[in-house]
């Protein structure tokens, strides 16, 4: 069963890598064994030295993936770094908050550069390195709002939904390639993302009063569920959103 969860000699690209999920995630990848290149919109040292604390590998990559350009720059650094790259996790992400009717075509565009243009950039590019391999494994960071409205996120909404499109599209193309596409869908967690909701204590206690589990969700609380998405472990699953949201699209 070990042998089944291991990342040994496994190399996974994390977008967003610096902070938050993807922090976590990569923490995660890095203690089942597999070597990492991170990005970042910023440095990522304090992810590297925590990486490396565990023995494993960190290269690092700064770039914006809201330019079409960062993003090819980023997979060609990538495919430089090393000469396989087994799993890509694409969780960079960005959110703007305002009622519909007022929402700029700025705060539009901004995030769906970020969340929609890119994911499906990086799932192409990296897809056809893995499809060359014949294997690999793609994990999407998807939402509640890949499902759900949600308020004054109209962008953000539209962005999930389609990295829930793009993660079932991929995956049934490339089940029988030996390319594995996945989304994790995360509830409710305390990141710089959530932090405008947990400082308004109308939002938050109406949050919390919906999570059966009655807790905001933490970067550790990733680990397992990306593991599992990213080794033999789920060798069956694809074109699957897992919900990692302490019950809340049950209750
Ligand atoms: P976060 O702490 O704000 O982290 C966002 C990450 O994305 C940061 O590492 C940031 O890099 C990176 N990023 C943003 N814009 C970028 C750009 N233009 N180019 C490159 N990297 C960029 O938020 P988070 O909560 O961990 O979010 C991670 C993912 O989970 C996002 O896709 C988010 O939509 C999703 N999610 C979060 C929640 C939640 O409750 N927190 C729930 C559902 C889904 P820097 O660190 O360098 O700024």
């Amino acid at each position: 069963m070990e042998k089944m969860f291991s990342l040994e000699g496994k190399v996974a690209l994390v977008t967003g890598s610096g902070q938050g999920l993807g922090q976590g995630m990569t923490l995660g990848l890095a203690e089942a064994g597999a070597d990492i290149i991170g990005v970042g919109y910023t440095e990522t040292s304090e992810t590297k030295a925590l990486v490396e604390a565990t023995g494993r590998k960190y290269d690092e990559i700064v770039a914006d993936l809201s330019k079409e350009e960062e993003v090819y720059r980023v997979v060609k650094e990538s495919l430089q770094l090393v000469d396989k790259i087994d799993i890509l996790v694409n969780n960079a992400g960005i959110i703007r908050r305002m009622e519909a009717e007022n929402f700029s075509d700025k705060d539009w565009h901004d995030v769906i550069d970020v969340n929609l243009h890119a994911v499906f950039k990086m799932c192409r590019e990296i897809g056809n390195h893995m499809l060359e391999n014949g294997s690999g494994k793609i994990i999407n960071i998807a939402s509640m709002l890949s499902f759900q409205g949600g308020l004054r996120v109209p962008s953000y909404t539209a962005s999930k939904h389609g990295v829930a499109g793009i993660t079932k599209s991929f995956a049934n193309e490339w089940a029988g390639r030996g390319v594995n596409v996945n989304a994790i869908a995360p509830g409710y967690f305390a990141t710089a993302n959530t932090a405008p909701l947990r400082a308004d204590e109308g939002r938050s206690s109406y949050i919390l009063s919906r999570i059966p589990k009655g807790e905001w969700g933490t970067p550790e609380d990733l680990k397992g569920p990306v593991v599992f998405l990213a080794s033999e472990a789920s060798r069956y699953v694809t074109g699957h959103i897992l919900c990692v949201d302490g019950g809340w699209m049950s209750s």
